[in-house]
Order: structure tokens, then C-alpha cells, then sequence
């Protein structure tokens, strides 16, 4: 046990469930971590007032008396950073929840402490550098095959730095050395494969970069109309059952980015029971191997403690970053930040602030950006050089599906993206629920340049007038609703078939399986270039006096909807692109219409 000096030992004076009140220790600084009671509760100080201090307890304070003993740490809320991070599910100040399992059974015990990473378990680290080399902090010492999807490269942590004396290659644990290092003052330090940083500070880089690669999701309705950057970030609102948790795993399972974070925050028991059951399963579509092997999972359910809740977005974020650090882009998923901002309102009831909306504290906007500020595109610190990014995505559950509350409304002033879910749409079970009039994206000017670049060069004119036409026929749609859509003009019934058309044949995809469940951008590009060519073509020949109910029975039309899920692919639609244009021009052959293309 650590023999701590008398003068870093407080007292308990006051508790109010999370929140404990103690006094005795001068010189304890805020954020610093404190053991609580005679149990040694895990808490944090979030307030020093004379000499007296409040902590944050993370754990439950059921049984905790007045006059209990608070131990000082000296140390912050860090994060162990090291090999073993993947697959790993986590709580929100780290605890490893399946060796916490094997040691107390189902219900955490109060107090237990459990190292984060195994200290037992060993690696086999491979150095990529010599005895001889001048180090500094961020440079890759060596590899480490975490998992078989994942090479976890070894980095110089902040703060450390000099001339490499030993270095070797072998199986080793976390902690045992894998060389020295000799620092500018001459002193030979061991170096590990584990790192700590405080978990409320974000990790340094060396330069920010402009967020410009679109993160592929394989969801149309996203990378075509409301895409997100590599290192950007979105939000997801949308009241229960609209389909949050649905969008998300897909984007888990499917988007480009080699690490997936999920911080699951404040659900329910047997949601989060769920994932980690069905997380497991997943498999990688491109290696076919679990998709957990490239995941790690912060669990914090809403039956434990409510501030450990508070803390696991950082501890999450804090991961995303080091992975980012090896060049890596990461997706991190806030399921649900709406949870998450419940927490902080309840702590800072306890700590008697001041509430301002809806019981929520005046700093919840700063929370909201300071988490949000954290995703990014950059180039770290240490050579090689390399790049790497964090991708953060929120989901939002508003109270009653109500847009307009504190959260979701913060959310959207630092989120470059959101998908607003819709419940009329999952009602009508139009999946996935993203209303295309509510929804926003400022990244897709900035990903244009890699569609046009990569796909076409057309691709935003495309996406551009397929948005309006969706627009316009949304308004056509309630004049309908009230005359009937017999007595509308031919080519404002034309909009309606085609938004039609573009809301089965295109926006709407399947989560289940198939051929549907992932679309790569070619596919996106060419279903979304014949559903609007078609447009086009059947608006000329109705500015001709060709009848709309000529166009409507095509066979084609139904065919368009349909091909997305044709398992031939690409050849599908290609094949059919070619059967619609030559349909058209028949039509125009039997009303004697010259064609101008
Ligand atoms: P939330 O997390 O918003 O409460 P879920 O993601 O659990 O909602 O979705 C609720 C239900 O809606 C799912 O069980 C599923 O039946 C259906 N659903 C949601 N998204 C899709 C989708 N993309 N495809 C098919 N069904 C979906």
C-alpha cells in the first residue's frame, strides 16, 4: 500500500449522492483523484473552496458516514494507453468490465481496482528503430500486433525524450521494459508500452489539417446527400425507436475508418446488454474477422453511478486520440450524449450551480464544444510523419422527439453535420429515418472534390438538383394532399414520381442483409445519375404533350426502385440505365418526337 503523507488525508464533512464535501487537505488541486471512505471510492475534485473540497464520486456512496478518510492520489483522471485497448470493454473511468467480472461477479464491488490493461498478459514488440537513435515525444519506437486487424505502434511519450540505449525485440508485458532511453540530464529511464494522459486534456499534435476526405459509410442517404469528413463531427437526434442505434452500429461496422470507439452512455441495462452481445458477432465486411478486433467499448449504463457517465466521453475521446497519434482514423460514437448531458445536470444540481435551461448548468454548451472540438484531422507529433484522424458522432435523444431543447440545440452549433431522424418516416418504415429536408451536411461542398476527383465530375450537380427536386416535390406533395394528385399538372406529377422513385430506389436501404446493406460511391453515383438522367429525359418529353401515364406504366419505374438490391451490383444498374433511356426514346419514337440527345 502507498504510504501517503499525513497532510494528503482529508475527511468526509458532507454527502449528497455523488457529491461528497470534505475538508483537510490544503494543497489538493481541482481534477486531482481522490480515494473516498473507509472503501476507497474512486472520485475526482471538481471544486476547491479554502480548505475545504468537493468530489465527484464514481462509484455508488450508498453507506458512506461523515468523518470517513479521503485519500489524495496526486495523480488526475488518466487514461491507460497501451496494447490491449482493443476489444476491450471498458466503464467510464476504465475499469476492464470482464476481469472486474471474474473478480466480484455481476455486481461491481464498491472500491475495486483493477489495471485498465493486463500486467500479465505479453506482446510481442518489434522496434522499427536502433540503439543509437535520438528520440523525441510522438516517434514510433516499434509495433505490436494487438489484434490480427490492428498493429499497434509504440510511441515516445510527452514529456520523454533523448538517446535510445537498449532496445529489444520480444514478447513483453505492458509494464517490463522494452529498452532505456537516456535523457538530456543524463538519466537512463526504462521505456514501456503503457502510457498515461489525463483524460479532460486533449493529446497534442503537430498540425491541424483541413477535414476534406468524406468518411464512407455505405449509406447513400449519408455520403451522397449529408456526408461526413474524415475528422469531422455529426449528430444523430431522434426520439426512441427512430433508429439511433441502428445508423450507428452500421457506421461501426461499415465506415472506412480503421478503429471504432462506442461509448454507450446512460442507456439502459439491457440495451447496452445487447450490444455487447451483438457487438461481438459483428463481423468486418472486408476482412470477414469480428469487428471487435478493431473496436474498444466504454459501457456506462444508467444504473451505475451517474458522474462515472460524465467522465467516460472523455476517457473515450482520450482513446480515439492516441489511436489517431499511430495515423490511424478512428470513428468515435456518443450513444446517447443526451445521457451524458443528464449527469452533468445532475452534479451540478448536487453542487448547488445555478441552473439556467430546463435544469441544465450554464457550461453545458462549453462541455458540448470542448468534446465536440476534440475530433479532428492531423498529423501528430513524431516521425514517421504520418496523418490521422478522429471522427466524432453523437447521437442525440431529445425528450419527446423535440428538436428544440438545450442539447440538440447546442449540438448543432458544433457539429458540422446532423441527421435529423424522423419518426413519421420509421412509422412508414422508410429506413434509415433521415428526413432529406431537415437534415444538413457542411462538409459536402469540401468532399465534392474527392467525388469529383475519384467518380465524376458531375457528382455535385447531380446531388445538388436531386435536394431540390426533393424539395420541390414536398411542396407539390401537400398541394396533393389537398386536390388529389389527378388534378396536377403532368410535369408537377412527374416530380412526384421521381421523388418517389428517389426515396424507394435511393434513400431508403436496408440494415438487415443483402446486397443493399453497403453501397460504394461508383453504385451511389450511377443509381443517383439514373433516377435524375430519367428525370430529364421524361420532362422533355412531357414539355412534348407525351402523357404522364405513359412514363408512369414504364416498366422501368418499378425496376428503378428495385435495382439497388440486385445482386449482380453495378451491372445491374448499368444494364437498367441503358434499358430506361431506350424506353424513353421509344416513347418519343411512337409520338413522333425528335429527340435532341
Ligand atoms: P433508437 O436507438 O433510436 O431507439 P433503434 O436503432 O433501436 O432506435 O431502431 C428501432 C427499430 O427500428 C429497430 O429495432 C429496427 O426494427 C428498426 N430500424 C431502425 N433502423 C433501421 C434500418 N436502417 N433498417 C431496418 N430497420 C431499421
Amino acid at each position: 500500500m502507498t504510504i501517503l503523507a499525513p497532510d494528503r488525508l482529508g475527511k468526509i464533512e458532507k454527502i449528497s449522492g455523488p457529491v461528497v464535501i470534505a475538508k483537510g487537505i490544503p494543497d489538493i488541486r481541482i481534477g486531482e483523484v481522490v480515494e473516498v471512505g473507509k472503501e476507497r471510492l474512486i472520485g475526482e475534485v471538481v471544486r476547491v473552496l479554502e480548505d475545504h473540497f468537493t468530489i465527484q464520486v464514481y462509484e455508488s456512496t450508498v453507506g458512506l458516514k461523515p468523518f470517513e478518510p479521503v485519500y489524495a492520489t496526486g495523480k488526475m483522471l488518466v487514461a491507460e494507453l497501451g496494447p490491449g485497448l482493443l476489444t476491450s470493454v471498458f466503464d467510464g473511468i476504465q475499469r476492464p468490465l470482464e476481469k472486474v467480472l471474474e473478480i466480484t461477479g455481476p455486481f461491481i464491488r464498491r472500491g475495486i481496482k483493477v489495471n485498465p490493461l493486463s500486467r500479465t498478459r505479453k506482446w510481442f514488440f518489434k522496434p522499427v528503430i536502433k540503439k543509437g537513435a535520438k528520440v523525441s515525444p510522438g516517434d514510433i519506437i516499434g509495433e505490436v500486433e494487438e489484434t490480427p486487424l490492428i498493429s499497434h505502434k509504440i510511441m515516445i511519450p510527452q514529456g520523454t525524450g533523448g538517446v535510445i540505449k537498449e532496445i529489444y525485440e520480444g514478447k513483453y508485458t505492458v509494464s517490463e521494459p522494452i529498452g532505456y532511453i537516456e535523457t538530456p540530464e543524463g538519466v537512463n529511464k526504462p521505456l514501456t508500452m503503457l502510457q498515461e494522459w489525463p483524460v479532460r486534456t486533449p493529446r497534442p499534435y503537430h498540425q491541424r489539417l483541413s477535414s476534406e476526405m468524406p468518411l464512407f459509410t455505405g449509406q447513400r442517404v449519408i455520403d451522397t446527400f449529408f456526408p461526413i469528413a474524415k475528422g469531422g463531427a455529426g449528430c444523430i437526434p431522434g426520439g426512441f425507436g427512430t433508429g439511433k442505434t441502428v445508423t450507428l452500429h452500421k457506421i461501426s461496422m461499415y465506415s472506412d475508418s480503421e478503429i471504432v470507439i462506442y461509448i454507450g452512455c446512460g442507456e439502459r441495462g439491457n440495451e447496452i446488454a445487447e450490444m455487447l452481445m451483438e457487438f461481438p458477432r459483428l463481423k468486418d465486411p472486408k476482412s470477414g474477422r469480428p469487428i471487435i478486433e478493431r473496436s474498444i467499448i466504454i459501457a456506462n449504463t444508467s444504473n451505475m453511478p451517474v458522474s462515472a457517465r460524465e467522465a467516460s466521453i472523455y476517457m473515450g475521446v482520450t482513446m480515439a486520440e492516441y489511436y489517431r497519434d499511430m495515423g490511424y482514423n478512428v470513428t468515435l460514437i456518443a450513444d446517447s450524449t443526451s445521457r451524458w448531458a443528464e449527469a452533468l445536470r445532475e452534479i451540478s444540481g448536487r453542487l448547488g450551480e445555478m441552473p439556467v435551461e430546463r435544469g441544465y448548468p450554464a457550461y453545458l454548451p462549453d462541455r458540448l464544444a470542448e468534446f465536440y472540438e476534440r475530433s479532428g484531422r492531423v498529423i501528430p507529433l513524431g516521425n514517421p510523419k504520418r496523418e490521422g484522424s478522429v471522427t466524432i458522432i453523437g447521437a442525440v435523444s431529445p425528450p419527446g422527439g423535440d428538436f428544440n431543447e438545450p442539447v440538440t440545440i447546442h449540438t448543432l452549433r458544433f457539429v458540422g453535420t446532423m441527421w435529423a431522424l424522423d419518426p413519421e418516416l420509421a412509422y412508414r418504415r422508410h429506413f434509415p429515418a433521415i428526413n432529406w429536408l431537415r437534415s444538413f451536411s457542411q462538409y459536402a461542398e469540401i468532399v465534392e472534390t474527392w467525388w469529383r476527383e475519384n467518380i465524376a465530375e458531375n457528382f455535385g450537380e447531380y446531388r445538388r438538383r436531386a435536394l431540390r427536386l426533393l424539395t420541390v416535390s414536398s411542396e407539390i406533395e401537400a398541394i396533393a394532399s389537398v386536390v388529389g394528385e389527378g388534378a396536377l399538372p403532368d410535369d408537377q406529377r412527374l416530380f412526384l414520381l421521381v421523388s418517389d422513385i428517389l426515396k424507394e430506389g435511393f434513400l431508403r436501404q436496408t440494415a438487415l442483409e443483402g446486397e443493399d446493406v453497403f453501397c460504394i460511391p461508383k453504385k451511389q453515383y450511377l443509381l443517383l445519375k439514373m433516377i435524375m438522367d430519367f428525370f430529364d429525359k421524361a420532362y422533355f418529353l412531357i414539355q412534348k404533350n407525351i402523357p404522364i401515364e405513359e412514363i408512369i406504366k414504364l416498366p422501368e419505374v418499378s425496376e428503378m426502385k428495385r435495382v439497388k438490391e440486385d445482386e449482380r451490383g453495378m451491372k445491374a444498374v448499368e444494364e437498367l440505365y441503358k434499358k430506361v433511356m431506350d424506353s424513353l426514346s421509344a416513347l418519343a419514337k411512337k409520338y413522333n418526337v425528335e429527340l435532341p440527345w
